[in-house]
């Protein structure tokens, strides 16, 4: 069973004559060139429906004007930060507004005393990184799309990242927020959502609902983050060289069993190397078929003892070499090739992105699986993985163009999330469900638990004009 779509009663003219009638004209995007730009995300292969007009909205007073709009022309309302989702997250419907949130990149309190930030939803993670490293703070969330994608985004995804093995991702962050809401509230009416405090227990966790809800719910128009104090120190880097992507993943249940903590554990295969390599020149050697890259930020003697204790742990798993990498340089170059293995392979053709998570000691199964699926729908194959979390992304490369292999990549797309629901995983680590997940979502979730998600959806969107047809 779908959501219903909802039935658009208004024109574009008329849309954009009342969106006119309470916005500065420089926030209407009608242009369909430009437009066109702001109705998809990164996903491959998601359906784009055609939008009506998008708002660029530079304040909360701003997006509450056009959800009211929106609410009274019964015209959907699709947020959206930057675009680099993998889901369809952020794709147009028929007849929307697409509400850019991108322009609200206020840092509004540093709370350094309370290791506490207030920001605008469309602050790039990176750019929010750089202001709280110069008062020596952190906020460790970091997709691998921190250069780009804005925190509006990374909460309503629920974004992961390389550290979050070791620091959580992002709803372990988000303390409160604001959003625009409907539903009970009344479409356009600004509600405070969950609290400034480090702990709190008043009333069901609404901020951590609103975490992950993928634009479903309301618009978020600011957050209140948990921060750290920044590290101090430079990390130990651990590479190690496999022969197989399953050996890789023994390595991975190996490290996980000793209780092993990385900040990092990420994989790469021989594939996206060389991708990387072709394009950045990086000075990366691509030779194995899947290199580990392991950080370890402890401090001190425990620092170089965990180093060390990985190494053996990537060599025990057959390894057929490990090693700290002593220069800082190559270091940087070798995560820096991790963050752009995707753009890197981006370039060579659609690519299709999975983003199954298994139980970590079920990664080398998986990983068997996925070469197996891939292989017998004959699809490319490259694989990234946040391997110490168990979260894969099996990638699966089509030349351009090519219907006949579009079609198997999507069987074998369709497969790799069965497999990971039969190993007791997830068809979405980190990415959401936007589009491409729908399915994999009816049969992994327990028959009640979407009972109740569709009963939240429709109590807080009666009118399902927040990003219609997502998720469900
Ligand atoms: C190269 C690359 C690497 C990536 N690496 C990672 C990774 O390591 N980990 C990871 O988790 N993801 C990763 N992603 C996926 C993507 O970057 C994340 O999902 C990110 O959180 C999306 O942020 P965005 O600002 O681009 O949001 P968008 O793509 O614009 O939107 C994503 C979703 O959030 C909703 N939304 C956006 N802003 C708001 C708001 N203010 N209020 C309500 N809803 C909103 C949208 O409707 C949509 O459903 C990667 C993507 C790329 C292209």
């Amino acid at each position: 069973m779908t959501s219903p779509s909802p039935v658009v009663r208004t024109s574009g003219r008329e849309l954009l004559e009342a969106l006119a009638g309470h916005l500065p004209a420089d926030r209407i995007v009608a242009d369909p060139a430009v437009l066109a730009g702001l109705a998809h995300d990164e996903a491959e292969w998601a359906p784009v429906g055609m939008a009506a007009v998008a708002v660029r909205a530079r304040s909360e007073t701003e997006v509450q004007a056009v959800v009211r709009v929106a609410a009274e022309l019964g015209a959907p309302v699709v947020p959206r930060g930057a675009g680099t989702g993998l889901s369809g997250g952020a794709n147009a419907v028929d007849g929307c507004i697409v509400l850019d949130l991108s322009r609200m990149t206020a840092v509004l309190d540093i709370d350094a005393e309370n290791l506490v930030c207030v920001v605008q939803p469309g602050i790039v993670n990176n750019d929010l990184k750089a202001v709280l490293a110069e008062q020596g703070l952190w906020y460790p969330p970091d997709p691998a799309s921190a250069p780009w994608s804005t925190i509006g985004g990374n909460v309503a995804t629920n974004a992961g990242g390389l550290c979050c093995l070791k620091y959580g991702v992002t709803r372990d962050y988000v303390l409160g927020l604001r959003a625009v809401m409907g539903g009970p509230a009344g479409y356009g009416t600004v509600v405070g959502i969950g609290r400034r405090t480090t702990k709190g227990v008043a009333g069901y966790d609404l901020a951590g609902l609103m975490v992950g809800s993928e634009g479903t719910l309301g618009v978020i128009t600011e957050v209140t983050l948990r921060l750290r104090p920044a590290l101090v120190g430079t990390p130990h880097t651990v590479v190690g060289a496999f022969g197989t992507l399953v050996a890789a993943g023994h390595a991975v249940a190996k490290v996980t069993r000793r209780g092993l903590t990385p900040s990092a554990l990420e994989l790469l295969d021989r594939t996206c190397l060389r991708a990387v390599q072709e394009w950045k020149h990086l000075g990366i050697e691509a030779d194995a078929t899947a290199l580990l890259l392991a950080r370890v930020d402890t401090p001190g003697d425990a620092g170089v003892a965990e180093a060390r204790a990985l190494a053996e742990s990537f060599e025990a798993a057959g390894a057929l070499w490990a090693a700290q990498s002593t220069d800082a340089i190559e270091a940087e170059a070798l995560f820096e090739a991790r963050r752009l293995a995707y753009p890197a392979l981006e370039r060579l053709g659609p690519v299709l992105t999975e983003d199954v998570c298994v139980p970590r000691s079920k990664v080398p199964e998986m990983l068997a699986v996925i070469e197996t699926i891939a292989a017998r729908h004959d699809v490319t194959l490259a694989t990234i993985a946040h391997a110490g979390d168990g979260n894969l992304h099996p990638l699966l490369l089509v030349p351009p163009g090519d219907d006949v292999a579009r079609r198997r990549a999507q069987l074998a797309f369709e497969e790799l999330l069965d497999a990971a629901i039969g190993f007791g995983g997830t068809v979405t680590a980190e990415h959401g469900v936007g589009l491409l997940k729908k399915g994999g979502l009816l049969r992994e979730l327990d028959p009640g638990s979407l009972l109740m998600q569709r009963a939240i959806k429709s109590a807080l969107d009666p009118d399902n004009l927040f990003n219609p047809g997502k998720i469900f």
